[in-house]
């Protein structure tokens, strides 16, 4: 496969032999990104903010934090003072929780019960520390994800953009980079996963432009998870 070929020249790996898949969990395995974009923009507009939900899914794997602290910059010249800054995350939660139960991704459990099957080792990467999240995880997806197979916001010094995540992955997985690839759905984290030199496929489950997953460095971008599903032959087969 052309992709996967020229991932392996561009690093100088010496083969591709899939055993761990890396997986995102907001876009990817939850489709919460509607809420979270929704939640957002309408908190900031109630402050006189303009920030669109296209802004917030462009934004997506920051932490609260560090978008609110954006936004402060750029209306008041400084960053927010704490109380200020879990007022407006406080707001922002409060939106989120009432958009409802968020359900899993279209398609997505057909998706890891077929890389299952394949014997291949799953693991979830996510800057995530939501707890609610985490519960669920075993009502949506029974049998695929066990804790110690996890890298949370809990895990890490560094988010997403950085390789963090994705390096420690690679380290609990005890793989190497052409033994492992990434599902992603945001710049953000398509920008931690290459920098961690780890075969990137990103699948577009929202509202952005492609070209945004294409120039954050993905190998492959893809619109739904039933393409991925479709793909895996050429990506599972270790004639690259
Ligand atoms: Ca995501």
């Amino acid at each position: 496969m052309k992709a996967i070929d020229d991932f392996l020249t561009r690093h100088a790996y010496p083969r591709w032999a899939l055993q761990a898949v890396f997986f995102d969990m907001d876009g990817v395995l939850f489709d919460s990104m509607p809420y979270h974009a929704y939640a957002w923009a309408k908190t900031f507009r109630n402050h006189g903010f303009e920030f669109s939900e296209y802004d917030a899914y462009l934004n997506e794997g920051r932490t609260g934090e560090s978008v609110i602290n954006e936004y402060f910059l750029k209306t008041h010249g400084r960053p927010a003072t704490k109380a200020e800054s879990d007022m407006l995350y406080a707001e922002k939660g409060r939106y989120f929780i009432e958009c409802g139960a968020v359900k899993p991704v279209a398609h997505v459990q057909e998706l890891l019960h077929r890389l299952k099957a394949q014997g291949l080792d799953i693991y979830i990467v996510t800057g995530s520390a939501q707890q609610s999240l985490f519960d669920t995880l075993n009502t949506h997806f029974p049998g695929i994800f066990v804790r110690e197979k996890m890298v949370t916001a809990f895990d890490v010094t560094h988010g997403k953009p950085d390789p963090e995540p994705y390096l420690t992955a690679l380290r609990k997985a005890a793989v190497q980079p052409w033994q492992a690839m990434v599902v992603e759905n945001a710049p953000l984290g398509v920008r931690s996963a290459v920098a961690a030199g780890i075969f990137t496929i990103a699948v577009n489950t929202g509202i952005l432009q492609p070209h945004e997953l294409r120039n954050a460095g993905a190998d492959i971008v893809l619109n739904s998870m039933d393409a991925l599903t479709a793909l895996l032959p050429n990506l599972i087969s270790t004639k690259a």
